[in-house]
């Protein structure tokens, strides 16, 4: 890039917020790492930053930390939502509290390197409104994790029109209008990656070695992400209540063909009394398909039940702003 370029972008870039949106759970061995090192590299971008920490209902010291954290250092904003509603919607909380011009959303525990955000820019630079991280590799997840998790995008993959990029997480930058976008999606149940993709405008990955967590636990085990797969399935496609329609035609049709054979062999040499165990076979089998299409059915039936409901997403408990944004809030962002 020639100097002329290079001074263009710092001046576009002098009058602009970049926010950072943290969904933070029990995350007290990691906060002020991850802080560092965000900041760090913030530090070194020519725009203005805030970091906005989203303490979704910790029983831990994490909302502590982040208070003493922002004593120092009033870039932070911090929303402190008034219980654990799950990393979807903290995020949600998170980019409705976010004002920056760029958003970028990362997870607390160093798995997603803050040093990226610099080639996110350049991306947005060139005219990409989502920019988001594709891992290469996953260091420190099991096999049987990363073989799920290649199934699930695959699955998806091929029964989704949306087409959810695979190997992506949460972490990624979105532009003004990619985040208002996103704030009119206001679903109960959130399968952020998909929604990301919805929204649509012009995506741009980026390839990342995913680390290790940096301290403390996962908050996923295989239920959880279970449920979550379903999640996927079930916002994005209805595929599920199709195979209902599937299987009974087909059923319908092997019973017909099946109804010729008895008839014939009735027909032709009499009819013995037989037939008890394929009987019991087939009811067992028909049992059995029926409760697992009233259980998909069930699946979206009880989506459907909590979107009437029309709760508000979440609810807050104290918020902070980071002044960095105040400074400028005459100035309309
Ligand atoms: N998280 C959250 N609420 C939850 C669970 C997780 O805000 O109910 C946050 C967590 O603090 C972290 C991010 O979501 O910043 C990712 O969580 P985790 O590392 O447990 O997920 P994984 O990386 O294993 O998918
Ligand atoms: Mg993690």
């Amino acid at each position: 890039m020639n100097k002329d370029n290079q001074d263009n972008k710092n001046l576009i870039e002098l009058d602009m917020l970049i926010s950072v949106v943290v969904p933070v759970y029990n995350e007290k061995e990691v906060i002020e790492e991850f802080h560092r090192r965000t900041v760090a590299v913030l530090k070194k971008l020519s725009m203005r930053f805030e970091v906005v920490y989203v303490n979704d209902g910790s029983s831990d010291e994490s909302l502590d930390i982040l208070k003493k954290l922002r004593y120092d250092d009033s870039s932070i904003a911090i929303v402190d939502l008034s219980r654990n509603f799950g990393k979807e919607i903290a995020l949600s909380a998170g980019l409705d509290h976010a004002n920056g011009d760029l958003v970028v959303v990362i997870d607390a525990d160093l798995q997603d390197p803050p040093e990226l955000i610099p080639e996110f820019i350049k991306h947005w630079h060139e005219g990409y409104d989502i920019i988001y991280g594709r891992r290469v590799g996953r260091e420190g997840e099991s096999s049987i994790k990363k073989l799920t998790a290649f199934c699930f995008y695959r699955v998806m993959g091929k029964l989704s029109r949306i087409k959810i990029p695979p190997d992506t997480g949460d972490f990624r930058l979105l532009s003004r209008r990619a985040v208002e976008a996103m704030k009119l999606l206001k679903e109960q149940h959130r399968f952020m990656k998909g929604l990301f993709s919805w929204i649509g405008y012009n995506q741009k990955e980026v390839l990342y070695q995913r680390e290790k967590r940096f301290a403390g636990k996962t908050k996923w085990n295989y239920w959880k992400l279970w449920n979550f797969a379903l999640e996927g399935i079930t916002s994005f496609t209805i595929f599920p209540l199709k195979i209902a329609s599937y299987l009974g035609i087909a059923t319908a049709l092997g019973a017909f063909l099946y109804s010729l054979i008895v008839i014939y062999k009735t027909l032709m040499y009499g009819d013995p009394v037989a037939g008890y165990p394929s009987l019991i076979v087939f009811i067992l089998f028909l049992g059995g398909v029926q409760l697992l299409t009233i259980g998909i059915i069930g699946e979206y039936v009880g989506r459907i039940f909590n979107e009437t409901k029309k709760r508000p997403l979440y609810f807050i408990n104290g918020r902070y702003d980071s002044e960095n944004y105040k400074m400028n809030s005459d100035t309309p962002v």
